[in-house]
């Protein structure tokens, strides 16, 4: 590895050697602890980018070209998380490095107003949370993303955020705002609402409830919340009970669409998963191997079946049809008001 080490001196760290990688992060660049306890074991490499807006390369099959991605690595922690890999460009693991070793873009803020000010500009869609969430437990301390939300509607550029943190209705006022000069797209990743799965698989993340709660609390103030329905794990939360359950609570959350994704399995995420698989539920592995056997995607009758009972369930439980008032009803249903946090662990970090 080309790490070099960085003694922390700044009296809000652990006094720990941590590393830090001169090479890739720049001169500037700090590692940082915290000993609060949804920090603990985690580092945070604080640096300066030289642009924020990146062009996603012209082979990627993704519906825009430009994204906004304040940190890298996130501590979500999803076993099968297919951003996974990029952490090996860093010289760390695409594991538990990818899930404790969080870069943060600290000048993110500032770099987005200036660019987004550019002549070259052309105010193209900005995508955000799609490579790894921009509305991490990291947020709650760096709070990055209110400056850039506010960079995007000073320049009334549309964008739009996909998250499974419920630490984004911190900043619904300025959403709102936004949306009033701007198109906002909204959707929260819900693939599947059992518990003791998500708690296994998805370890760092609010449960499926919580983020539901933010999507029916977003359409409570009267913007639209998709989900995000991946991924469906085959054998494992793919039967027509969870998926109706997943589809019925989406419904009632209010959900403007929901659109399933079954899971695939890049280089990184591929070997994290499976080594999931193998603790939790040996019996599977084998068939995994043969359902991925041509590569990182599902065979695509099977992906097709999925879409297609996805369909049906959406409109059997008339998802997209709930309006913003009945959205508020289910919103307080849940015990918390619309447009207010449900108390996510994120927000106790702040
Ligand atoms: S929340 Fe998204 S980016 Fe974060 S680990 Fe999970 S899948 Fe990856």
């Amino acid at each position: 590895m080309r790490w070099d080490t960085l003694r922390l001196d700044d009296g809000q760290s652990d006094d720990a050697v941590v590393p830090r990688a001169p090479a890739l992060f720049g001169r500037d660049a700090v590692a940082r602890t915290f000993d609060t306890p949804g920090f603990r074991g985690m580092t945070f490499y604080e640096v300066h980018a030289k642009s924020i807006i990146n062009r996603v390369p012209d082979a990627s099959r993704v519906p825009f070209r430009w994204t906004i991605n304040p940190y890298r690595g996130c501590s979500h922690s999803c076993s099968y998380c297919f951003a996974r890999n990029t952490h090996t460009y860093l010289d760390m693991d695409a594991g538990h490095d990818f899930n404790t070793q969080i870069v943060v873009k600290v000048n993110a803020p500032e770099l987005a107003r200036r660019e987004l000010a550019s002549a070259r500009w052309q105010g193209e869609h900005v995508a955000m949370g799609t490579n790894v969430d921009c509305y991490q437990r990291a947020e709650g301390r760096y709070q990055l993303m209110p400056g850039i939300i506010g960079a995007l509607r000073d320049a009334a550029n549309p964008f739009s955020i996909l998250t499974k943190g419920t630490l984004i209705l911190r900043d619904l006022d300025l959403l709102c705002e936004a949306a009033e000069v701007t198109d906002v797209g909204l959707n929260v990743s819900v693939g599947f609402v059992d518990k003791t799965i998500s708690r296994s698989v998805e370890p760092g993340t609010p449960s499926p409830e919580r983020r539901l709660g933010v999507c029916a609390a977003i359409t409570g103030r009267g913007l639209a919340c998709g989900v995000l329905m991946g991924p469906v794990l085959p054998f494992l939360t793919d039967s027509p009970a969870q998926l109706e359950a997943t589809v019925r609570l989406a419904g009632e959350a209010g959900a403007a669409h929901v659109s399933p994704i079954v899971l695939h399995l890049r280089p990184g995420a591929r070997e994290w998963f499976l080594r999931w698989l193998t603790e939790t539920h040996p019996e599977l592995v084998e068939r995994y191997r043969e359902f991925y056997v041509r590569g990182a995607y599902a065979p695509k009758a099977y992906q097709e079946r999925i879409s297609r009972q996805v369909a049906e369930l959406a409109a059997r439980y008339r998802v997209g049809q709930a309006s913003p008032v009945q959205a508020r009803r289910i919103s307080r249903r849940t015990g918390r008001p619309a447009g207010t946090s449900p108390a996510p662990v994120q927000l106790t970090l702040l």
